[in-house]
């Protein structure tokens, strides 16, 4: 069994994700507040990029959480850019805590089939109301993701929530999440979380994300998320339901995959910070296993 020794708690890889700064600030000022939570592996603090949290936008030059890549990290022997620059330690742990402003309640990512991580969640699933878990495979090495630079990562998506603000009922949500995981990495150290039963969970998987709807790559959106899907994160979108709204009006219906499904479970729907990335929403397929 793999002991998680050190773990990285991160707030401010995007800087106008507050949730997260203000609460790895907090932890520093008071450690206290998680001292005694896991006390058999070292907890690190980390704001992730300090300038982008200083000016209260999601980043300067590039977009962190997607500057991780080892080609990105490869081709950076002197990084440049701002954000490249921290990219390179390693950590057994790193929970790395973000904002969306899409619907998306205590959203878990999970980038790779992690005992810890699996087992860990599905508790949180079962004790946080709105918890879902939404597992996003990424090869490590290629991929593009701040957390993917551990040896394991839980990318915790908070939601909804304005970027640039603060929610208080959201912050005392996500700092319980944040300590029960750090609780549950200890009960794993001492390999009791190992022989808890299996919990049944509802597992959200990456299928592929849906563009506005555009004439061509560089013109500007023609239609909206339609009013019916607005803040239906993970609920089922049927073939023939409606998805987008042009500008004069007209509905836009889902029309199935190319493979022949013909529903999904839309997530991150009108997410604002993904409009410049040309993502509407990220389609996923439900599943329900045991973990
Ligand atoms: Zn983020």
């Amino acid at each position: 069994m793999r002991l998680i020794k050190n773990i990285v708690v991160a707030g401010g890889t995007h800087g106008n994700e507050r949730t997260g700064v203000r609460l790895v600030e907090k932890w520093m000022e008071r450690p206290e507040c998680y001292s005694t939570c896991c006390p058999s592996a070292e907890v690190e603090l980390e704001l992730s990029n300090p300038e982008a949290i200083r000016l209260n936008r999601r980043y300067r030059d590039h977009d962190l959480n997607r500057a991780f890549s080892q080609v990105c990290l490869d081709a950076q022997n002197e990084p440049q850019e701002y954000e490249f620059r921290r990219a390179r330690d390693k950590t057994d742990l790193l929970l790395d805590v973000h904002n969306t402003g899409s619907n998306m309640g205590l959203c878990l990512i999970l980038s790779a089939r992690d005992p810890f991580t699996m087992k860990a969640s599905a508790v949180l699933a079962q004790e946080f109301k709105d918890v879902r878990i939404y597992y996003q495979p990424e090869e490590r090495s290629m991929s593009p993701y701040f957390g993917t630079v551990a040896k394991a990562d839980v990318c915790i998506e908070i939601g909804p929530q304005q970027h640039g603000t603060l929610d208080a009922r959201l912050f005392e949500e996500t700092e319980s999440l944040v300590k029960r995981y750090l609780e549950l990495a200890d009960e794993w150290n001492r390999g009791e979380l190992q022989k808890r039963a299996p919990i049944q969970v509802e597992v959200f998987t990456q299928l592929r994300d849906l563009g506005y709807p555009k004439a061509w790559s560089l013109s500007p959106i023609e239609a909206m998320i339609h009013p019916d899907l607005l803040g239906r994160d993970f609920c089922e979108l049927k073939k023939g339901d409606k998805v987008f709204r042009t500008f004069d009006g007209k509905d836009i219906l889902y029309e199935g995959e190319a493979d022949g499904r013909t529903s999904v479970w839309p997530i991150f729907i009108n997410e604002p910070a993904y409009y410049e990335k040309d993502i509407a929403m990220s389609l996923t397929v439900r599943s329900v296993e045991e973990w």
